[in-house]
């Protein structure tokens, strides 16, 4: 088997490592931002949990060698103006959107999508960073607005994620559609194994596999979506493993980590099997306690990094057979943690 060296060394390298352990795959997370020559091999494949990287000694080193994977997804995710217009390009719909390249104008671009707008600066957002809410009548700064698009307001009822992976063969498998919550851009909870609309989760796989093929992509990439009068709309793409597909670590048969491996290293890609039911809680800037273990389906992912307000540092799977027993189980969860928690668990209670 290849070795799979992963450009950035967070918690989504940490965890293909984990998934790479029962197979000794070996996975080795690189830190692309700094000035060292790393050993790579000829043979190792390349892949990223990071979406950019500055032009650092490692940094194009990783990006040069040969086995480096998905450089044009990556070219088309990166910049939100390329992302969109490729999916305008292959008739995924999206938001309604303009490009806030030149000054002139701006405020009409803006009034041209509606009464209210999503500022987003093109490059390097993430966790709802580097987006701005715009009304009509509001102030419009041109300097930060040159970086930026601008996408119509949705009001979405919910938002919704599909994670799938392509191997070099083309064959694709997806995991269901996962409902998320995101507050104030980052996400909060996800809940999997409920009953999902087929028309919708058909159109998402027709549309994922559109831009999988398109790219030629190998690997997981994820789609996040608006529901907008049960019709999908695309938010945007993401080119690796995906906060909203960790439920799978213990609610599928494979992983969405190791489906990752699986169609790097050209091992069998199989679609994986839903088990039970299952609710993934971020742990933002909190820790967590011992006890929760003492409830059915519970399990921690600690990231071990250092604690700061918000960052997320770890979550927890909560995984159970039935719809009966996760409530059980989500309800004495919810009893142990933080109150400012809790509301997580009120919306995961609501889905079910
Ligand atoms: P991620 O961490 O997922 O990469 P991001 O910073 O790239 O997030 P987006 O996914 O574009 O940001 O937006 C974050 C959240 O903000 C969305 O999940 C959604 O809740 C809200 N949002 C973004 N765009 C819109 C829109 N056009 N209309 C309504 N809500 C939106
Ligand atoms: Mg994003
Ligand atoms: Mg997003």
């Amino acid at each position: 088997l290849p070795r799979i060296v992963v450009a950035g060394n967070g918690q989504l390298g940490q965890m293909l490592q984990q998934a790479g352990a029962p197979m000794q795959l070996k996975v080795m997370p690189v830190e692309p931002n700094q000035d060292i020559e790393v050993a790579l091999h000829a043979d190792d494949v390349i892949t990223v949990e990071v979406e950019h990287w500055p032009d650092t000694v490692t940094g194009l080193q990783l990006k040069n060698h040969p086995n480096f994977r998905n450089a044009s997804a990556l070219h088309a995710v990166i910049d939100r103006q390329r992302q969109k217009s490729l999916l305008d390009q292959l008739q995924v719909p999206t938001a309604p959107w303009v490009d806030l390249d030149s000054e002139a104008s701006l405020t009409e671009k803006l009034e041209s999508l509606g009464e209210r707008a999503v500022v987003k600066r093109r490059r390097g957002g993430y966790d709802g960073r580097g987006q701005w809410r715009w009304q009509r009548g509001g102030e419009v700064e041109a300097e930060w607005a040159e970086t930026c698009i601008a996408e119509a307001m949705i009001p979405f009822s919910h938002e919704v994620s599909l994670v799938g992976a392509r191997n070099a063969k083309g064959e694709k498998v997806f995991y269901p559609l996962t409902r998320n919550w995101h507050e104030n851009g980052i996400l909060r909870a996800s809940v999997a194994g409920l009953d999902v609309p087929q028309e919708q989760q058909d159109s998402a796989e027709e549309w994922l596999s559109r831009i999988m093929d398109d790219q030629n992509y190998i690997g997981v990439m994820a789609m996040e979506c608006f529901v907008v009068d049960g019709q999908l709309l695309v938010n945007e793409l993401a080119p690796r493993v995906h906060n909203s597909g960790h439920w799978t670590q213990e609610g599928a048969t494979i992983s969405q980590f190791e489906l990752h491996l699986r169609a790097l290293a050209e091992l069998p890609l199989i679609k994986p099997e839903i088990k039970g039911v299952s609710v993934m809680y971020n742990l933002l800037g909190r820790t967590w306690k011992t006890e929760w273990l003492g409830i059915d389906g519970v399990h921690v992912h600690w990231y071990g990094k250092s604690l700061r307000p918000g960052r997320k540092v770890g979550h927890v799977n909560i995984n159970r057979p039935t719809l009966a027993q996760l409530e059980e189980s989500l309800k004495a969860l919810k009893e142990l943690v933080d109150d400012e928690d809790r509301i997580a668990f009120d919306w995961s209670l609501e889905q079910l």
